[in-house]
């Protein structure tokens, strides 16, 4: 009789999805295997760029420099309306280390992060199939077929990171809410030796639309719909002679294209499942939600996801939560999947509005493409630094109201590029999150035995009811603070970033999570009262 191979996690799929969860659960030794059925990772370009949000949960798991030492940081959008000038997106006004558009294609997307997995000592189990998911009380167990041989799982959560046709999905029967567009797209890797560009080129008008992404190595990304192919037999085979010809017909200058590395047509849908959760399973990127290319988020969606994932599961699987603390996945991440669905869907429709329409739309969009907060605007939702969680009412319940309006409060993302001295030199937050995971900021001002008696109440008693979970800062405004202890590192808001941008103020403490969200921000002079607030965000 074949045995039972036991695990904590089973992710399913090792796209980008579950590379990045197998990275997060890695980082945090968490048990877990990751069957992937191909062979190696996959040689297709598909998703392109890589939007600041993401960049930023790159630099929490410390894999961000080889992304960007391979990319290319595509600094905004020409889009042109009509008329002899274009329109720009410019990116620069994106409020994060990131402010551009890193444009890499997904097969070195999925390798970097293979790669990076592998440095940090773990591995796929490639030629792995997976024929049949089954959930049980307290687990789910998996069969697997792996060079003809039938291997069998179980484990205490599965995540479904195998994509848009989840065979997860499908044996546990979780419908995948949503429609078909009806749009057929084209897509080619190609040189375009007449163009010689930095930013992403978007042509829009009654013939269709087109736009020339820039890789790294000189050549182009060119997708588009061709209104003169729409509605025609579905095909995914696109010849360079087809692929000359819509952009013959769409644009009015001409650029012929030559050398492909990849031609294809593909449709789009928008789809999502009702609960990103299902008892023991979770499911992430595409298994999770689908929609059409416009924006370039769907794989950071993903990505995304997995990085909201990682940490919860460990907190469980360590004991620190409860299993009911993993619901908040589905709650935090579904809105923000469900937005990007109807945004996607309604752009969709806007591109293709014609005739009077369509020159409404050109006008329109010109005018407004004048104003640097529109573009601001545009930037910042394309770059995902706006996926906050403050609304789930989890996070709600942690809200303080003694705080002043400014205060950055539960759910909310802390911006990435915040600095204070540690004595020494000048530092910044998002690399003691990635060392330390859950940072907590405890604003003393200047010496203040009272504050400083509280904070180490307050260790102590976090120490005893969670062993080594949290790293925990006394923060300053300046002068010398003398503590009995010196486990609580001192730190000094000399450049007032945590006052100005975090709304700290003198006896609140500010706890961030592992993935650069606030845990929750309190005015408190118990530590009973914070160790309460701590226990509730885990619970
Ligand atoms: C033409 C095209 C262009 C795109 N452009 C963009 C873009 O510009 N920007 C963007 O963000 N997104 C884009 N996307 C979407 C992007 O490619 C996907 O969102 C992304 O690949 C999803 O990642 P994933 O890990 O969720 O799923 P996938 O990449 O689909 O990975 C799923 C993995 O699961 C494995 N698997 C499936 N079933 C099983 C099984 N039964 N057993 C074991 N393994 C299994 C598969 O082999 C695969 O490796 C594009 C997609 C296409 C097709």
């Amino acid at each position: 009789m074949t045995s039972v191979i036991e695990t904590d996690v089973l992710i399913i799929g090792a796209g980008p999805a579950g590379l990045m969860a197998a990275n997060e659960l890695q980082k945090r030794d968490v048990d877990y295997l990751c069957l992937e059925k191909r062979t190696g990772p996959s040689e297709l370009s598909k998703a392109l760029g890589i939007q600041a949000r993401t960049l930023e949960m790159f630099e929490l798991l410390g894999v961000h420099q080889s992304f960007l030492r391979r990319g290319y940081p595509g600094p905004g959008s020409k889009l042109h309306l009509g008329g002899e000038n274009p329109s720009l997106v410019e990116l620069y006004h994106i409020e994060s280390r990131y402010p551009y558009l890193l444009i890499i294609p997904q097969s070195e997307t999925e390798k970097i992060l293979e790669e990076h997995l592998s440095a940090l000592g773990g591995e796929v189990s490639r030629k792995h199939e997976v024929v049949e998911v089954i959930e049980a009380d307290r687990g789910v167990y998996v069969n697997a077929m792996h060079d003809g041989e039938l291997k069998k799982y179980f484990a205490k959560y599965l995540l479904a990171c195998d994509g848009a046709h989840s065979k997860v999905r499908q044996d546990l029967d979780v419908t995948f809410e949503g429609e078909d567009e009806g749009y057929t797209f084209f897509l080619g890797d190609v040189d375009v030796p007449s163009l010689n560009e930095i930013y992403i080129n978007m042509h829009l008008n009654d013939r269709g639309a087109v736009a020339f992404f820039p890789y790294k190595d000189g050549s182009y990304r060119v997708v588009g719909l061709d209104r003169a192919k729409q509605g025609l037999p579905h095909k995914d085979e696109l010849t360079l002679d087809e692929l000359q010809e819509s952009l013959n017909t769409i644009l009015s200058e001409p650029y012929q294209v030559k050398n492909p590395k990849w031609l294809s047509y593909f449709g789009t849908a928008h789809r999502q499942v009702p609960n990103y959760r299902k008892g023991r399973v979770f499911f992430i990127g595409d298994a999770a939600h689908i929609h059409n290319p416009i924006g370039g988020q769907g794989m950071n969606l993903g990505l995304e996801d997995a990085a909201n994932l990682g940490w919860k599961l460990d907190a469980v699987l360590k004991g620190h939560a409860n299993d009911s603390f993993l619901d908040s996945y589905h709650f935090e991440r579904s809105p923000i999947g469900m937005d990007v669905l109807k945004e996607t869907a309604r752009m969709l429709k806007i591109i293709d509005l014609q005739g009077a329409q369509g020159k409404v739309r050109n006008w329109t969009g010109k005018a407004a493409l004048t104003q640097d907060w529109v573009q601001k605007k545009i930037a910042h939702h394309l770059s995902h630094i706006y996926n906050e969680y403050e609304d789930t009412s989890r996070n709600k319940e942690l809200l303080d109201s003694s705080l002043s309006k400014e205060a950055i409060q539960s759910g909310k993302r802390v911006p990435d590029h915040l600095l204070f001295f540690d004595g020494t030199n000048d530092k910044s937050v998002y690399p003691l999150i990635r060392r330390h995971g859950y940072i907590c900021f405890i604003y003393i001002d200047a010496q203040d035995d009272a504050l400083i008696n509280h904070a180490y109440t307050f260790s102590r008693m976090a120490r005893e009811n969670y062993p080594d979970l949290l790293k925990i800062f006394l923060v300053a405004k300046g002068g010398t603070v003398l503590t009995k202890g010196k486990e609580l590192p001192i730190i000094y808001d000399v450049h007032r970033h945590l006052e100005k941008k975090l709304g700290m103020e003198k006896g609140s403490t500010l706890l961030i999570r592992p993935d650069g969200h606030v845990a929750f921000h309190a005015m408190s002079s118990e530590p009973e009262q914070t160790m309460t607030k701590l226990k509730r965000f885990l619970s």
